[in-house]
């Protein structure tokens, strides 16, 4: 078995021990004679997993009841839409810009409404979490929207913003079940799962009840009101089987793990491992502003593209892959999901120290 160090910042590493169980179960799920790929979604079996991947996703976040969860397609991107179709009851929002993803949403709720970007970091890059604390937000506003860990830039809120009193929504696409969270904070939490949690093809929605209606912009796709998957127990139609099953298994791991304090407190320890060494480091540095660092995704650089090349050459060879920075900010970015184990980061800091003391 040859594994590498998977750095990459999606589809991601996940936990070997799902892995394995999931090929053991491969030919003959519990008894069914059948995969769980091969098995219908209204039948007794595939009841169960959804069921309790719900159950354990609840048990996880302490999702209150009057909140419900979804399992959908469409990946993360989806929501750009399907957000303020569903929410804009004024066709008012407000968006916070801090990088490419919050932008696609804000982009994409223009076609819906009216969308107002109240704060932005793209005048450094997006390296920093502006200052949220007292915003222009729109008395009309629906929601508030945030990205709260920007994958790309390393970015991630450690305070949210001050909404005054208005809907907070959020795309947590990857820092999803990184650390605890309190739900009753926001209307609606969302993410892709393929970042943190499990196999691209399933997003997650966490949304309070009395948010879900029938009154949804004028023409919405059946397929893109969140009512009818409420309705259906996210299985109006076929759902993405597979991957929600493998997500199960992922919640499963993280309640043997010790659940999200535990996560944070493994997370807080890893992270730190690669942010002291870019802190005391000669070569490398860190792009992020210090006080809006992400636990999951380090971006950082040399300051020579050439150098950094090499670097990305060099530590793929050496078993540490998908190191390449994002295609519009360059550089390096490692990718350090709860799956990541803490071994693979002091590895990889070894091999930044060995490479620095080669080349300064
Ligand atoms: C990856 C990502 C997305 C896009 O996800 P898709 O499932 O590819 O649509 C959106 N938001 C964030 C924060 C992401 O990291």
């Amino acid at each position: 078995m040859a594994r590498v160090y998977n750095f990459s910042a999606g589809p991601a590493v996940l936990p070997e021990e799902v892995l394995q169980e999931a090929a053991a179960e491969m030919f003959d799920y519990n008894g069914t004679g059948m995969s769980v790929m091969e098995m219908s979604h209204r039948s007794k079996a595939y009841q169960q997993i959804i069921d309790e991947a719900e159950a354990d996703l609840r048990d996880l976040m302490n999702i209150p009841d009057n909140y419900k969860v979804l399992f959908l397609q469409g990946g993360a991107s989806q929501q750009f839409a399907m957000i303020p179709m569903n929410l804009m009851k004024n066709g008012v929002a407000d968006y916070i810009i801090t990088g490419q993803w919050a932008k696609k949403a804000y982009q994409e709720a223009q076609k819906y409404g009216k969308a107002n970007a109240i704060a932005s970091s793209a005048d450094k890059t997006f390296s920093y979490i502006p200052d949220c604390t007292d915003l222009p937000v729109s008395e009309d506003a629906d929601y508030v929207y945030i990205c709260e860990n920007n994958t790309i830039y390393g970015t991630k809120y450690h305070t949210l913003p001050n909404t005054k009193g208005k809907l907070l929504v959020s795309d947590v696409s990857s820092c999803f079940l990184s650390e605890p969270v309190d739900v009753t904070k926001y209307g609606l939490i969302y993410g892709g799962v393929q970042k943190n949690i499990g196999p691209a093809g399933v997003v997650i929605v966490i949304i309070r009840e009395d948010l879900i209606s029938e009154e949804v912009y004028p023409g919405t796709p059946t397929m893109l009101q969140y009512k009818i998957h409420a309705d259906n127990g996210s299985m109006y139609n076929t759902p993405p089987a597979y991957g929600i099953y493998i997500c199960g298994k992922v919640f499963k791991w993280l309640k043997k793990m010790g659940g999200l304090e535990a996560m944070q407190e493994r997370n807080i320890r890893k992270a730190k491992v690669l942010y002291d060494f870019l802190d005391s480091s000669k070569l490398f540095k860190g792009t992020v502003r210090k006080e809006d660092r992400s636990l999951m995704n380090v971006p950082f650089v040399t300051g020579n593209e050439e150098l950094d090349a090499e670097f990305v050459k060099a530590a793929t060879a050496a078993g540490f892959v998908n190191l390449k920075g994002h295609r519009t900010v360059g550089g390096m970015r490692a990718s350090i999901y709860n799956a990541m184990p803490i071994e693979g980061v002091e590895k990889l800091v070894e091999f930044m120290k060995a490479f620095e003391e080669s080349h300064t």
